[in-house]
């Protein structure tokens, strides 16, 4: 691993103040109460200023094609971080928007690419069901053929910033009595269609996701992505992507693991507990915060799927120890009176636990890592 500092550029120092200035103007203190309290990680307005900025086009776009060079991606990323930007769900939206320019009809992704880079199309995903998502594969959400159309009935667990998007990425079952994996068919379904109800949830750490109910839902086959029973391909290509399985670039600054995001978030809150008790005379404060701060380290540099392991992992560990070094105050939420660390160890703690579910449980996860990197075999559970 290369750890030498990345000397700036005039040209990219002048990219990281403008951007720091655009992101500081638009991301404002209602922006960031707003998603306190309806925990939505989307707030369009700056969603849509990022597009008109030509941001969102950057970050999908590669070098090549007029986006960002590893270094304005990298230093894009921080900056988007560390203002706490409520766009987690950008990262679905770029995903899908790939997979429909790869697997959709030129016509369908002419209609929604300009309009995902605009900022104004977002796209959710719909794999997981009320009956378990860790096998999408045993999907009963069905989809039957009638005409030039598909007719949709079943219903999606989970499926986050649906409320604020135009279509989801729905994974279907087209034969239910063919072989497992064979008989799936991904569509991209308008959200504005009769017959889709939407149901708002919130999670322990406050977000919101939703479950949606598909009801006759007809949607023409110029929506399908992908082929007839094909969508294992498809959803193979979505999975690698969101379980950080795709190949480092040889310039070492993209994110190394999926949801390495999270362990900005995480280093961020081990800082300010740091700076806290920084000159609390205790071997037993010193002996814990040393040890958090190593754990962090070793998750923050864990690449590929083990360092998504070890992110959420880590936090898990290491937020409760963070708690009691700040003492009872800890447990207060932000913007309690008294909160200690305003709150920060306490979400922390909360969000490590949905961190370990979403995209894949941390127990898959490790099943993957057992079977597929250290070629262990398939699991037994008898
Ligand atoms: C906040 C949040 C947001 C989400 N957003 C989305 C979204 O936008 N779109 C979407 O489609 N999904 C979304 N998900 C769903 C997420 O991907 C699933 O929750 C996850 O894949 C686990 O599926 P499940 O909850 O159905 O648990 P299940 O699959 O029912 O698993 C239950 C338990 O069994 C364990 N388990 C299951 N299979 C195995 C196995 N083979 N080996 C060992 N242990 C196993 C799991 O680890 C877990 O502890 C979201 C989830 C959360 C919590």
């Amino acid at each position: 691993m290369d750890f030498s500092h990345v000397e700036l550029s005039y040209q990219d120092q002048k990219f990281l103040d403008e951007t720091r200035a655009f992101i500081d103007k638009h991301v404002t203190d209602e922006v960031l109460a707003r998603q306190l309290e309806f925990g939505e990680n989307f707030d369009e307005q700056v969603h849509l200023a990022l597009g008109e900025a030509g941001y969102l086009a950057s970050d999908w776009k590669a070098e090549t094609d007029g986006g960002f060079s590893p270094v304005r991606r990298r230093i894009f990323a921080l900056e988007i971080a560390r203002a706490h930007t409520p766009w987690y769900h950008w990262g679905t939206t770029s995903v899908v928007a790939r997979l429909v320019q790869q697997f959709g009809a030129p016509e369908l992704a002419g209609k929604v690419v300009p309009g995902v880079l605009s900022g104004e199309i977002r796209l959710c995903l719909g794999y997981t069901e009320p009956e378990g998502g860790s096998d999408v594969a045993t999907c009963k959400t069905r989809a039957v053929r009638d005409g030039d159309a598909w007719v949709i009935n079943g219903s999606k667990m989970f499926t986050s910033n649906a409320q604020n998007a135009r279509y989801v990425f729905l994974l279907t079952n087209t034969d239910p009595q063919g072989p497992k994996h064979k008989n799936l068919t991904m569509f991209l379904v308008p959200l504005d269609s009769p017959g889709i109800e939407i149901q708002g949830i919130r999670t322990l750490d406050g977000d919101r996701t939703n479950i949606v109910y598909y009801s006759d839902v007809r949607v023409d086959d110029l929506h399908r992505i992908g082929e007839v029973n094909g969508g294992w391909t498809v959803m193979r290509a979505a999975l690698d992507s969101e379980h950080g399985m795709v190949d480092p670039e040889d310039h070492g600054l993209q994110y190394i693991a999926a949801m390495a995001g999270h362990g900005d978030v995480m280093a961020e809150v081990v800082d300010t507990v740091a700076a806290l008790v920084a000159k609390v005379d205790d071997r037993s404060v010193k002996y814990r915060l040393g040890r958090a701060v190593a754990r962090m380290e070793a998750a923050l540099s864990t690449p590929g799927m083990f360092g998504r392991v070890a992110i959420a992992q880590t936090m898990r560990d290491i937020a409760p120890d963070l708690m009691d070094i700040l003492g009872a105050a800890s447990a207060l939420p932000t913007d309690a009176p008294s909160a200690a660390s305003d709150g920060a160890a306490e979400h922390l703690y909360r969000l490590s636990l949905p961190l370990g579910i979403y995209g894949g449980t941390l127990e898959v996860f490790r099943n993957m890592i057992a079977q597929h990197a250290l070629g262990l075999g398939r699991p037994h559970y008898g």
